[in-house]
């Protein structure tokens, strides 16, 4: 039996990075797959490969997470498509890293947008029908800057920490309706996000470096092992996790000081 057999799976941001490997591992595990994405062409390849490669039921819904209109559209078109959904994963996310008192105006409100907004708007479209139905999971991708801080990294940080306090209280709210809400907090993962960020840097071979050397297992992870957390968190194996963060970081965020 596979582990989300017939389970509806809608993921934001899945045409890249960690979304697309979560859209995988749910598409191999039988669910039927929303990837709810803002480019919708990188979405629809994404789609296409996961179909080629899983035989799963796929959809890709250009949506822009920062709009609630756009986020409930989307849950539509996954109901219309495979029926209700049962499991939310909110991953799209933006890296905005500023110095507090030089950042604009716009630069925080995009980051919120994104990285906080964004999350309420998936969690709002879908907590009607998960709890009148008294089922569902909705996984938030968060960071460990959840509850690190790097100087140099704002706001960034502070919605992320915003995330966890969401899926904290969603998750104690709708409890008694068999509504779980979870968070996975990543380290370093390999994805266009993190090359992005070393491409900016002054040297970005020596920042590549400089990062695996600060990691305990001397590699950064995959989007894969963020994925297989995901999947158990939206799993029936996690029917009593709920409210908490799982870190997947290699250990990392354990270490007090290099
Ligand atoms: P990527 O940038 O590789 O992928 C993010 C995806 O989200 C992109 O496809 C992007 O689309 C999409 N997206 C961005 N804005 C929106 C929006 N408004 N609406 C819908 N989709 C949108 O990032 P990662 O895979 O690395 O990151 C995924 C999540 O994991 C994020 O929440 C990030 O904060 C978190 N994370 C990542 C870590 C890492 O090391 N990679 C570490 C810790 C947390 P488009 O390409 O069109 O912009």
């Amino acid at each position: 039996m596979k582990r989300l057999a017939d389970k509806v799976t809608l993921i934001t941001g899945a045409g890249r990075g960690i979304g697309a490997a979560i859209a995988f591992a749910f598409a191999r595990e039988g669910a039927a797959v929303v990837l709810a994405e803002l480019d919708i062409e990188t979405a629809r390849q994404t789609a296409e490969q996961i179909k080629a490669q899983t035989g799963a039921r796929v959809l890709a819904v250009q949506t822009d997470v920062t709009q609630s209109a756009s986020v409930q559209h989307a849950v539509s078109e996954a109901e219309q498509a495979f029926g209700a959904v049962d499991v939310l994963v909110n991953n799209a996310g933006i890296n905005v890293f500023c110095d507090p008192l030089t950042m604009s105006d716009d630069d925080w409100r995009r980051c919120f947008a994104v990285d906080l907004d964004g999350v309420w708007n998936g969690c709002r479209a879908v907590l009607p029908g998960m709890v009148e139905r008294g089922a569902g999971s909705i996984v938030n991708i968060a960071s460990t800057h959840a509850f690190k801080i790097i100087p140099g990294c704002f706001p960034y940080p502070v919605a992320k920490h915003g995330v966890i306090g969401l899926t904290r209280a969603l998750g104690i709210e709708y409890a008694p309706r068999n509504v779980r809400v979870n968070a996975i907090a990543p380290g370093y993962i390999e994805t266009q996000l993190t090359h992005d960020w070393w491409n900016e840097q002054a040297d970005p071979a020596a920042a590549k470096q400089a990062t695996l050397a600060l990691q305990p297992m001397k590699r950064i992870g995959r989007p894969e092992e963020v994925a297989m957390t995901a999947v158990f968190l939206a799993s029936d194996e996690a029917p009593f996790i709920n409210a908490t963060c799982i870190t997947v970081d290699g250990g990392r965020s354990a270490v007090y000081h290099d």
